[in-house]
């Protein structure tokens, strides 16, 4: 019989869990709310509801998770997050849940779990050398070279959100200024075009979307930007990394009908442009991968 393993995405916003067997078959999936607001033992209540209710189902060989956050794989411990998981910074999110559950666990960044899930199952089946890009409320990455994940000496390989792009540019989150993330994220999108904008203000980068399809001047400005910063970034890491393909997923990717194809005429023909497949699944098929 194969195996059968747990994996899940923990956000900022909602933890998701499935049960999955060795062959990728999707036997059950399930979902709450992370409720971040309320602190560490919150999350980590959720995260055992959510895994009870899988481990219900049936046997479990293994847990494997991918965090948002700075995650050493090797002792299942998170170097650093961000205040959107408060209280997760210095965690040992592996033993915590190897002593409450008694099977194998294996823990990851969000992203790095990300591509893994895109080359098991998704976009990234046919190739060994990626670059995976994810461009949501944040921006996050992810290097496989030679069909490996590179982690970095200290666990923090492929945060191309804070390549910076502009010295003394927009006051980011982690310290310094001008980081792409400032830049090209879901929530820079609806940022900029408040800044731009005196009468009509936005909440999100859905609206942005939905205001460049009804040609609006500012959205379209705010996106020919997106596209010219994405290219330029594309275009920076590939003479780093020289992937054989950057595959791009996370929220933003969702309004790709709009944008992809002056993506790829900015890049030229050289440049193997992906749109991830998983979905907002691939964290949860890459964990599994973690741990098989
Ligand atoms: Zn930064």
């Amino acid at each position: 019989m194969g195996k059968r393993v747990i994996g899940i995405d923990i956000g900022g916003t909602k933890i998701l869990g499935g049960i999955v067997e060795e062959d990728g078959t999707l036997l059950k999936v399930k979902q709450v709310g992370t409720q971040a607001e309320k602190g560490k033992d919150a999350i980590l209540a959720n995260l055992f509801r959510l895994i009870d209710d899988l481990i219900a189902e049936g046997r479990v060989d293994g847990i494997g998770v991918g965090s948002a956050g700075r995650i050493d794989h090797k002792r299942g411990v998170v170097v650093y997050a961000t205040d959107n998981l408060p209280g997760w910074t210095g965690l040992p999110l592996k033993g915590i849940i190897e002593d409450k559950y008694q099977v194998a666990v294996a823990v990851d960044n969000d992203v790095n779990a990300a591509v893994l899930g895109e080359m098991w199952l998704g976009a990234g089946r046919n190739y060994r050398d990626i670059l995976m890009m994810t461009i949501g409320t944040g921006v996050g990455g992810a290097v496989v070279a030679d069909g490996k994940l590179i982690r970095g000496s200290s666990c923090s390989a492929g945060e191309i959100g804070h390549m910076i792009l502009y010295p003394e540019g927009k006051q980011c989150n982690c310290g310094r200024k001008g980081c792409l993330e400032q830049y090209i994220s879901g929530t820079a999108l609806y940022k900029q075009y408040n800044e731009l904008s005196k009468n009509l203000k936005v909440n999100n980068a859905w609206q942005v979307f939905e205001l460049y399809k009804q040609r609006d001047e500012i959205a379209a400005k705010v996106i020919g930007d997106f596209v010219r910063l994405l290219s330029i970034s594309i275009m920076s890491i590939k003479n780093i990394l020289d992937p054989e393909v950057f595959i791009i997923g996370g929220g933003v990717v969702e309004s790709k009908d709009l944008w992809w194809d002056d993506l790829k005429t900015s890049l030229g023909s050289d440049i193997n442009i992906m749109s991830a497949e998983l979905g907002d699944k691939a964290t949860m098929f890459g964990a599994v991968q973690l741990v098989l």
